[in-house]
């Protein structure tokens, strides 16, 4: 008789469990994973599906504002119906999920409905049908969660992004709170749908660690498209009256709005999951401390995506899974390389960076190369926009790589894709020269920048 009911046991079916669950299967280990909330985890569900979804909807208003000048017009005024995208929002949200469990129904993975808890290192308790099953490993792919500044007067007026997702109406003001990834896509998405937005952020300049081109001309761009931010600024208190919010700021300054979204960070989800009980070894935000392949201070526990606190992106925790899968029950030890990862911020305009910063690269390299092109997309001359883009190649000067990318405007996302395979096979500025370009395009710039700041 086997010792252990399961071979492995996950604890969340989100993207890095849901992968690590499914190639484990698949390499005959025999495998169960639970989870408390919605199959296919926070990207599917409250992140970057139904985030892009969003992001979507709202650059329609630009689509039809530009389209006035080469030649289109619209009998009746454009209008948007904010229950019609919720409504289709959710159903694409419950087709995925039906996939997510699919594919563990596929692949032989037991599917617990319930939170599950840490009993002792091989003991799992699924808390709602007080089941106790055991397990011979253990894989910790809880995720995290949304922030608050709990000590805030007022707080509980305030929403996130989880909430976002689901609210009966569009707000006609909105502040939102956070100068990270999720306050900037969202206040694009607010105030491309129509409402007045706010941010409100606590330093100088938003998406504090991207190169600062990109921090600058993204500042820049929000203001221009009518989005208010208020730096070096904190909330005191919030107050409500009626439907009506009314935030007050450590400045003194009173902002009136229908909604206050607070997006300032997410912590690991390790809270109540017994994993002291294991002996299971916490870092400071409460996040599992893993070693490079995934294993935590308990040889038999290991654990992938946001809940290490290593890069907190889907497919980071995918490869982690994977990798964490492939390597235990597959045996093909492999880690994750979680150096040069391409990454988009989905704000309006959209950022799409890979690699170093200037400020990075300077440290790292002293003096360094720079490329850098700002103008005005094609479209614009015919829309009329006056929105630039801007790209940049930071360079090491000692063997000519191109060690950063980093784009601002249309498409930015879909181009460091792309550009992140040849960072990785490590590409030097001779070989974006050599590349023919694509005209007319965006992306051509990156081949045939020639002005070189150096120092
Ligand atoms: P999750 O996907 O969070 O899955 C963890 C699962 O565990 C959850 O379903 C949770 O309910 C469950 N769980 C927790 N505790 C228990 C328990 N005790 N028992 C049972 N189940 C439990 N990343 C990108 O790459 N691109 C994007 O565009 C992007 N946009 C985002 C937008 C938003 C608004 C947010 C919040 C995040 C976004 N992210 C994006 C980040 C991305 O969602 C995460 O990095 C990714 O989901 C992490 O996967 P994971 O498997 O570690 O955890
Ligand atoms: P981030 O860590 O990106 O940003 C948090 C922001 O909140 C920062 O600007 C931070 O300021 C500010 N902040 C922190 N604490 C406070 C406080 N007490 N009061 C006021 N402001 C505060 O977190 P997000 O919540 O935006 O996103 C979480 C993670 O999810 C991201 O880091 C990213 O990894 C992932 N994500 C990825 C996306 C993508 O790939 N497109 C989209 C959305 C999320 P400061 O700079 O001063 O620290």
């Amino acid at each position: 008789m086997a010792q252990y009911d399961f071979d492995l046991f996950v604890i969340g079916a989100g993207s890095g469990g849901v992968r690590a669950a499914r190639i484990a299967s698949g390499h005959g280990a025999k495998v169960a994973i639970a989870e408390e909330y919605r199959f296919g985890g926070t990207c599917v569900i409250r992140g970057c599906v139904p985030k892009k979804i969003f992001v979507y909807a709202s650059r329609f208003k630009d689509d039809f504002d530009d389209s006035a000048g080469f030649g289109w017009s619209f009998d009746g005024e454009a209008k948007f119906d904010w229950s019609t995208l919720m409504a289709n929002k959710d159903k694409e949200i419950d087709r995925l999920e039906g996939i997510y469990k699919g594919i563990l129904e596929r692949n032989n993975v037991e599917a617990f409905a319930e939170r599950a808890e840490l009993v002792d290192a091989h003991t799992v308790r699924l808390t709602t049908s007080g089941k106790t099953v055991t397990a011979d490993k253990i894989l910790i792919a809880t995720g995290g969660h949304v922030n608050f500044d709990d000590g805030l007067e007022g707080i509980e007026h305030a929403i996130s992004s989880n909430e976002a997702f689901h609210l009966e109406k569009l707000p006609e003001r909105v502040v939102v709170v956070g100068g990270g990834y999720i306050a900037v896509e969202f206040a694009g998405i607010f105030a491309g749908l129509g409402a007045k937005t706010t941010i409100v952020y606590r330093r100088d300049k938003v998406l504090r660690g991207f190169d600062e081109d990109m921090r600058d001309g993204l500042m820049e761009a929000m203001q221009a498209r009518g989005i208010d931010i208020v730096t070096d600024a904190v909330f005191k208190k919030i107050e409500k009256t009626g439907d009506s919010l009314k935030g007050t700021l450590d400045t003194g300054q009173v902002l009136d709005a229908d909604q206050i979204m607070f997006a300032i960070g997410r912590d690991p989800n390790t809270k109540g999951l017994g994993l002291e009980n294991a002996g299971v070894e916490l870092g400071r935000k409460g996040e599992v401390k893993v070693s490079a392949d995934s294993q935590s201070s308990v040889a038999n526990i290991y654990a992938v995506g946001d809940v290490t606190d290593r890069v907190a992106l889907t497919p980071v925790a995918i490869r982690e899974g994977h990798a964490f899968a492939d390597s235990v029950f597959g045996k093909a030890p492999r880690v994750v390389d979680h150096d040069t990862i391409p990454t988009a911020v989905f704000s309006t305009p959209e950022i799409g960076t890979c690699g170093l910063t200037e400020a990075e690269a300077r440290e790292r390299y002293g003096d360094i190369d720079i490329y850098k092109s700002q103008f005005r997309p094609m479209r614009g001359t015919m829309s009329g926009s006056s929105e630039r883009m801007i790209m940049k190649l930071i360079v090491n000067p000692a063997d000519q790589k191109v060690v950063g990318c980093h784009i601002l405007g249309p498409d930015a996302g879909e181009i460091i894709q792309v550009v992140g395979i040849t960072m990785k096979m490590g590409a030097t500025k001779a070989d974006f020269d050599a590349t023919v370009a694509l005209h007319p395009s965006a992306a051509e710039e990156l081949v045939t920048m020639s002005t070189k700041f150096t120092g």
